[in-house]
C-alpha cells in the first residue's frame, strides 16, 4: 500500500511577509518534495503517456466536433478515465450543436494531361460529390459583385480552381522549428510590462463578395466540385469549416446546399493552375463521401474527477480540448494535450494522493470551433460576473485554478500569468522541482485562442503553460501523426501537470485572482 501524502507544513520555513499596505499577508507558498518524487517517479519511470495518445491517434484518429468519430472517441475516454481511477465520470452536453459530419472517402487524381494521384480533403459540412466524377479544371477569381456577370453561365460541369497558387517557403522547410531558446525565454519573462493589444483596423468593402457567396454561386452555376488551397508547406492539406457554418450552426440544410470543396495540397494544387494557364486542359477525377447527420444534436465534454478531501467543495481543474480538424489524427493539436492532461490523473492515482479540493479533469469539444465547450462549461457551472443577468453559481468561489495544455507537443518550458501578478511566487515556487526539466520561464503576457480563455474571461484563474514547438508537426494538417511526438516531452509534462494540479488541490488557499478592471 502507497502511504497517504499529506500536507507538510512543515516541509517548507515558511516566510510570512505582511504587506506594508496592511490589505492582506502572504506565505510563502509551499513545496511538497515527497509528493514531487513520487509524482516523477510514477510519471518518469512508468510512464503510460505514449501508449495513451499512441491508441488515440492510430486507432480512435480524427475527432471533428460532433461527428461520429468523435462520439465513439468520447465514450473510449470516458471508459478510460474510469480505468485510471477518475469517478464522477460523464459525457456532458454543452449545447445544441448542428448535425454531425463524417468525411468517409475521398479519392482525387489528375488524369490528363499526365497521370497524378493527388492528395485533398473535403471542408467539414460539405457534401459529397455524389459518386465519382471526371470534371475539366477551370481557374476562377471571383471577387467583387462585378465579377459575377463575368462567370456567370460560364462554369457547368467544372472543378473550379478557387485560390491563387500558393508560394511554398523552401528556406523554411529546410530550417526546421527550434525548441525555445534561453534568451528567448529570457525575453519572454523580461517583458514585464504587456504591450496593449491594437485591434486590426477593418475596411469596409462592400463590392466584395464574403466566402459563402462566392460558394452559393459556384452552386448555382453548377460546378461539379470546389478545389482550394491555403497550405504553404509541401504535402500538407489545410481545411477547416465550409464558409458560414459558425452563422448556419453547422446546418444540414446549408450543407446540403453547398457545392462539395476540397481543399488540395499545394505542390498538386500549384500544377493544376499552371497547366491551366498554359491553357492546357486538365482533366481531374474526383469522388467524395460524407455523411451528414440527420437532425441537430448536442455537442459534449467529458469530464472526471479525482474527490477531494477536507476541502472537497473546491475545485482545481486540468484539462484539453479532445476535438480536432478532420483531415489527420491531429496528434499534436490536441490529443498529446489529452493524454498528457490524463496521464497527470492517472499518475496522481497511482500514487494514492489524497487530494484536499477535488481535481476534476476536462476534456472539451468545439474549441476548434471557438472554445464552445469550455465557454459553455464555465457559464454553466461558474457564471459570469459580468452578466448581471446570470450573474455566477455558489461554485464560482469554490473554484480554484485551471490548468490547460493545447500549445503542441512541445515540452513545458515554463508559465505565462495572464496577468495575475499573485499567481507569480506561487508558479515560481512550484516550477523549482522542475529546473531540470528547463522549466523555470514565468511571464506576466496572457496566452490565448484556447480553452484557459474561457475561465480566464470570467475572473477564474486559467492558465496555459508555455511550449516548445517541436518541428514537423503541422496542427490543424492532413501530416499531424503520431510519428512527430517527443516521449520526453510528454512523461514530463503529464508530471508538471500532475504536480501543480496537486499543490494547488493542497495549498492553504485556493489561487488569488486578479483584480477585476
Ligand atoms: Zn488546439
Amino acid at each position: 500500500m502507497h502511504t497517504m501524502i499529506t500536507h507538510r507544513k512543515a516541509a517548507v520555513v515558511a516566510i510570512t511577509m505582511v504587506s506594508f499596505l496592511g490589505l492582506a499577508s502572504a506565505q510563502q507558498p509551499q513545496v511538497d518534495l515527497v509528493a514531487v518524487a513520487r509524482i516523477r517517479e510514477e510519471g518518469l519511470q512508468r510512464s503510460r503517456v505514449m501508449d495513451t495518445v499512441s491508441y488515440m491517434t492510430d486507432v480512435l484518429g480524427a475527432r471533428l466536433t460532433l461527428s461520429e468519430d468523435m462520439k465513439r472517441a468520447q465514450v473510449w475516454l470516458k471508459a478510460e478515465m474510469e480505468r485510471v481511477g477518475l469517478v464522477n465520470t460523464a459525457i456532458e452536453p454543452f449545447m445544441d450543436y448542428g448535425v454531425t459530419w463524417d468525411n468517409e472517402y475521398v479519392s482525387l487524381h489528375m488524369l490528363t494531361p499526365d497521370y497524378q494521384p493527388m492528395v485533398g480533403f473535403p471542408l467539414t459540412h460539405t457534401p459529397g460529390t455524389g459518386g465519382k466524377l471526371t470534371a475539366r479544371a477551370a481557374i476562377v477569381d471571383l471577387q467583387t459583385k462585378q465579377d459575377l456577370a463575368t462567370y456567370r453561365g460560364t462554369l457547368k460541369g467544372l472543378a473550379v480552381l478557387v485560390t491563387p497558387p500558393v508560394a511554398i517557403d523552401v528556406a523554411a522547410l529546410a530550417q526546421g522549428v527550434p525548441r525555445r531558446t534561453e534568451d528567448e525565454l529570457q525575453k519572454l519573462e523580461d517583458t514585464v510590462i504587456t504591450p496593449p493589444r491594437v485591434a486590426p483596423r477593418v475596411v469596409p468593402t462592400p463590392d466584395l463578395l464574403k466566402a459563402e457567396e462566392k460558394m452559393a454561386f459556384y452552386k448555382a452555376e453548377g460546378v461539379s466540385v470546389v478545389l482550394q488551397c491555403e497550405s504553404g508547406w509541401i504535402g500538407a492539406v489545410r481545411g477547416f469549416a465550409r464558409p458560414g457554418t459558425k452563422d448556419d450552426k453547422w446546418s444540414r440544410e446549408k450543407t446540403l446546399a453547398s457545392p462539395p470543396i476540397v481543399a488540395v495540397t499545394p505542390e498538386h494544387y500549384n500544377r493544376m493552375y499552371r497547366i491551366v494557364k498554359r491553357d492546357i486542359p486538365v482533366t481531374i477525377e474526383v469522388e467524395v463521401r460524407n455523411r451528414v447527420g440527420e437532425a441537430v444534436e448536442q455537442a459534449a465534454n467529458v469530464i472526471g474527477e479525482i474527490p477531494g478531501t477536507d476541502l472537497k467543495d473546491e475545485v482545481v481543474m486540468v484539462g484539453a480540448h479532445f476535438d480536432t480538424w478532420h483531415a489527420s489524427p491531429n496528434a499534436s493539436d490536441n490529443t498529446s494535450g489529452v493524454a498528457v492532461a490524463l496521464e497527470a490523473a492517472r499518475i496522481l492515482k497511482a500514487i494514492g494522493a489524497r487530494p484536499r479540493r477535488t481535481i476534476r479533469v476536462a476534456f472539451w469539444a468545439g474549441e476548434e470551433q471557438g472554445l464552445h465547450g469550455s465557454r459553455e462549461y464555465v457559464l454553466k457551472h461558474f457564471g459570469n460576473p459580468k452578466d448581471a443577468k446570470t450573474g455566477v453559481t455558489p461554485q464560482y468561489e469554490k473554484f480554484s485554478v485551471y490548468f490547460n495544455q493545447d500549445y503542441g507537443a512541445g515540452q513545458f518550458r515554463g508559465i505565462a500569468l495572464q496577468g495575475n501578478e499573485q499567481a507569480r511566487q506561487i508558479f515560481t515556487a512550484w516550477m523549482a522541482p522542475f529546473h531540470d526539466f528547463g522549466m523555470r520561464t514565468v511571464a506576466i503576457q496572457s496566452l490565448g485562442s484556447t480553452d484557459h480563455v474561457s475561465f480566464d474571461n470570467v475572473g477564474l484563474p486559467g492558465f496555459q503553460f508555455i511550449q516548445d514547438r517541436i518541428p514537423g508537426t503541422g496542427g490543424h494538417t492532413n501530416l499531424d501523426f503520431f510519428d512527430t511526438l517527443q516521449a520526453e516531452d510528454l512523461m514530463k509534462n503529464a508530471v508538471v501537470m500532475a504536480s501543480f494540479a496537486y499543490h494547488a488541490a493542497m495549498a492553504d488557499a485556493r489561487m488569488p485572482r486578479k483584480t477585476q478592471k
